[in-house]
Formats: structure tokens, C-alpha cells, sequence
């Protein structure tokens, strides 16, 4: 399985790549967590994905694909990865194409800005690994806490309202277009998001065929 996921933020992409992961027995390479891991960590990728990452704004192409090829040519891709999160800009797509990086279908879950806006709100996410969590429907079992590490659950800076509806002019703007670029090449499939994780990894079974 080499699969891409696209959506807008908070669709729930993050979510259902780990459920598929572990379903399919394939890695899940999410840039977002990579960031956030090389932002707390203070690396120089870190420092300089930072101002991007906190004010909604796409980091660099170039950044990101070098961060994705690395992370693909380890062993642990050989047999498929789904991608979370990239690409996220048609020059990103187009670099994966000539880096030989191959997939076989890009599955968008389609959500309106309006629940993704309320959803947000909820949102919690591991500050030590990066899981996520909502309030609502998938709290952790102890409030404030990380059901697999322990760790401190916290709000992204970036779950801020304001900085949700940059996140979603930019992805209207800039993610988009590719539901088009992979519709040409006969890749694209989508799914509605449904009102419960359960559903919608369902209809994502359904879709993929698995
Ligand atoms: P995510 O966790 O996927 O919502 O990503 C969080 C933030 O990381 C985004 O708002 C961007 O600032 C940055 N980011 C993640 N993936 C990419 C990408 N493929 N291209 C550019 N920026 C990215």
C-alpha cells in the first residue's frame, strides 16, 4: 500500500493514517509530526519550520521533500508507507513523481470548513508523541493525558481559530488543486467524513478495497 491522504486540516487524516498503519502493517509518515518533533527537538529544520508552522503557513517545498525522501528510502518504507500530510502543494507532487517516489492512490476525506472549524476546538495532542485526541470523540482516558506514552496532552498553538481559518484558505488555496493533479492520473478517490472515526475508516476500507 502506497497511499497519499488528503484533506483539510483536521479532517482526521492523521487519525485514520495510524489506523490504516497498523491495519496494513506499513508506516505512516506524517510531516506535520516530523516538524513538530524537529521543533522540539531545536533542529535546524526545526528552527527554521517554526514562524510557518505557528502561523498557519505552508513550510517550504523544498524543506519537505527533503525531509520526505529521506524518510522514504528507509527500510521500513519498502513495502508501502502512507503519506499524511504531503504533498501538500502540486510542486511538491510533481517532485515526489521525479524522485521515482511512486503511489498507488491519493484518498481525500471531504469535510466542510464548518465541522472542522468546531472539531478543532477539541483537538489535543500528545506533547511527547505527538498522538492525537478530542474531548469529545476520542477522549483519553485520563483527562490532560496521554493514552500510550503518559505524556501531556496540549493544545497546538497552530488549533488556534484564527490560525485554523489560515490553515484552511491554504488549503483551499494550495492542497486542493492536487485532488485535481491525481484525478488526471486516475489515482483520485474520495470519502466523506462520517460522525464517528469507526465510520469513516469504514468507508475508507470500502474505497481502497481492503
Ligand atoms: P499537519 O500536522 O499536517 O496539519 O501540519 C502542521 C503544519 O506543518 C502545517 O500547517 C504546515 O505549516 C506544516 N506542514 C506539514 N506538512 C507540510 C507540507 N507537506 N508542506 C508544507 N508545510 C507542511
Amino acid at each position: 500500500m502506497k497511499l497519499i491522504l488528503l484533506g483539510a486540516p483536521g479532517a482526521g487524516k492523521g487519525t485514520q493514517a495510524e489506523i490504516l498503519s497498523r491495519m496494513q502493517s506499513v508506516p505512516t509518515i506524517s510531516t506535520g509530526n516530523i516538524l513538530r518533533a524537529a521543533m522540539r527537538n531545536g533542529t535546524p529544520v526545526g528552527l527554521q519550520a517554526k514562524a510557518y508552522v505557528e502561523s498557519g503557513k505552508l513550510v517550504p517545498d523544498d524543506v519537505i521533500i527533503g525531509i520526505v525522501k529521506e524518510r522514504l528510502a528507509e527500510d521500513d518504507c519498502a513495502n508501502g508507507y502512507i503519506l499524511d500530510g504531503m504533498p501538500r502543494t502540486i510542486p511538491q507532487a510533481e517532485a515526489l513523481e521525479e524522485n521515482g517516489i511512486d503511489i498507488d492512490c491519493a484518498l481525500s476525506i471531504e469535510i466542510s470548513d464548518e465541522t472542522i472549524i468546531e472539531r478543532m476546538a477539541g483537538r489535543r495532542t500528545c506533547s511527547k508523541c505527538s498522538q492525537t485526541f478530542h474531548v469529545v470523540s476520542n477522549p483519553p482516558k485520563q483527562e490532560g493525558v496521554c493514552d500510550f506514552c503518559g505524556g501531556e496532552l496540549t493544545i497546538r498553538k497552530d488549533d488556534a481559530p484564527e490560525t485554523v481559518k489560515a490553515r484552511l484558505a491554504t488549503y483551499h488555496e494550495e492542497t486542493e488543486p492536487l485532488k485535481d493533479f491525481y484525478a488526471k492520473r486516475a489515482k483520485l478517490k474520495t470519502v466523506d467524513n462520517q460522525p464517528t472515526i469507526e465510520e469513516t475508516t469504514a468507508a475508507i476500507v470500502k474505497a481502497l478495497g481492503l
